[in-house]
């Protein structure tokens, strides 16, 4: 009798667990979005005279995940930024971050002089850190722990924290360093200093680096488009509208839902592991996107955006010069700011007309944006964000194996699971689609 394999979630990650699927094996394969259209967080809309990716707009390449699927799926060429560089708020003023970072972390401290973020005495105390006496992080801590330990409390604050924990939307002094990031966790285990063997992960000096970021030429929304194709070329159902308010009847279950709906559809079944998935913390946030009329000026038409610390104060965490990062954006300033993070539960809490005034201010004042613009939109992410707080892997370890006990028909995968990024979101899919499939 043929398999029958259902896909709850038609974001990414159950787009692609049913594109695996597919390939893998003959089995009668169905997907239930609840949405009225498939992408889940990945969608694309107008702002001003352009179609602006609402959410996600490109993907690392540091692993091949994305760009191996793109190929498979026939879009052509990657498109990169053009922007190389971002900004961070320091001083009342946008500075430039150092050169040397890994993801928010020094891997060249003698950087950090010529940069205007660190007081002298925060130079002096991560410039000491390849002389501390240090031995290799064997047990899982938070990021902000270990930054400060070895660079000091004003890197963690000022440069590690508005990066990555604007990445997730979380807190840097909760974050697991072994779930967030492998590539600092890879250097912070092996013996020596921290930044000189983070050293070895930068682009060779004077070398043309590769793009570090890549996208479909017709943004991250064709990625959806092109998978939705090649599931109905291969018979695939595809169900929107659909949503799952149980676990649905069939030979293999893969969940791509977020940990809350997952813990709630498993509640019955798997209690055990539900328990756990249910204790993995989202943070809320919001994108405010705002088009200025063409002529307006950042204060850097080089850099990416800026980023903001906490300790600044403000509503925004995040701003990107969308079109100056995407020139085809065309001759409108395309801004995504941010707002929202784990510890501000109230942050979206106003209109959207406030969420606008709230960056628009932020905007003015700490980058000089006072023209009024042609366009805005606000999207909101509610609960989106997973939190790998110190101890995730473990954690998930323990949810796998509650899984396979009390319900070894189901998989799952998605962004709680094991990484927020569209790489992480694909490999774990076709994992999971692999073991549906073949098990
Ligand atoms: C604002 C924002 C910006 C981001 N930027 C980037 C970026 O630049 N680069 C990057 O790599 N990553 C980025 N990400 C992360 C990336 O977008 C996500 O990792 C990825 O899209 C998650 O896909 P998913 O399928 O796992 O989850 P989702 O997209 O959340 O899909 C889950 C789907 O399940 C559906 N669903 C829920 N409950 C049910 C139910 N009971 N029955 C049926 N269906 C159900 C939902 O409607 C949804 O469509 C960003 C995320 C956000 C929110």
């Amino acid at each position: 009798m043929t398999r029958r394999i259902a896909i709850v979630g038609g974001g990414l990650s159950g787009l692609v667990a049913a594109h695996e699927c597919s390939k893998l094996s003959d089995a009668s394969i169905t997907v239930f979005e609840s949405a009225e259209r498939f992408g889940g967080k990945i969608s694309s809309s107008p702002l001003g005279a352009s179609i602006v990716d609402d959410g996600a707009d490109a993907f690392l390449l540091r692993t091949s995940a994305g760009s191996d699927l793109c190929q498979e799926l026939g879009i052509g060429e990657l498109r990169s930024p053009a922007t190389h560089h971002a900004g961070v708020w320091a001083n009342d003023a946008i500075q430039p971050m150092p050169d040397g970072l890994v993801l928010g972390v020094p891997a060249r401290v003698e950087a950090l002089r010529s940069s205007n973020i660190l007081s002298e005495e925060g130079i002096e105390r991560a410039c000491a850190e390849p002389t501390l006496d240090v031995d290799p992080v064997l047990h899982d801590c938070s990021i902000g722990a270990l930054v400060a330990e070895r660079f000091g409390r004003e890197v963690a604050d000022r440069i590690t924290a508005p990066l990555l924990g604007g990445i997730a939307a979380g807190n840097l002094y909760s974050m697991s360093l072994w779930a967030t990031v492998p590539v600092l966790a890879a250097a912070a285990r092996t013996p020596g200093a921290w930044s000189q063997n983070l050293s070895r992960s930068l682009p060779v000096a004077n070398g043309t680096p590769s793009p570090a970021f890549g996208a479909p030429r017709g943004g991250m929304s064709a990625l959806i488009e092109r998978l939705i194709e090649a599931l109905q070329a291969r018979g695939v159902e595809l169900l929107t509208g659909h949503p799952c308010a149980e676990l649905p009847e069939a030979d293999r279950v893969i969940l791509t839902t977020p940990a809350w709906e997952s813990a709630r559809l498993l509640a019955a079944s798997a209690p055990l592991a539900a328990a756990l998935l249910g204790q993995i913390r989202h943070a809320s946030m919001a994108f405010i996107g705002l088009a200025y009329p063409p002529g307006t000026a950042t204060p850097d038409p080089t850099s990416s955006g800026f980023l903001v610390p906490r300790t600044a104060n403000r509503s925004i965490t995040a701003a990107s010069w969308s079109s100056q990062k995407w020139p085809h954006l065309g001759q409108e300033l395309i801004v995504r700011a941010s707002i929202g993070h784990i510890d501000a539960p109230d942050a979206l809490g106003g209109s959207d007309e406030d969420l606008v005034a709230q960056a628009r201010a932020d905007l003015a004042d700490m980058a000089g944006l006072s023209a009024t613009p042609v366009d805005a939109r606000v999207r909101r992410y509610p609960r989106s964000f997973p939190q790998f707080d110190v101890g995730h892997l473990d954690r998930i370890t323990e949810l796998r194996h509650h899984l396979r006990v009390e319900a070894p028909t189901v998989s799952l995968c998605g962004m709680a699971v094991q990484g927020v990024g569209i790489p992480a979101c694909i490999e774990q899919a076709q994992t999971a689609a692999r073991q549906a499939s073949t098990e």
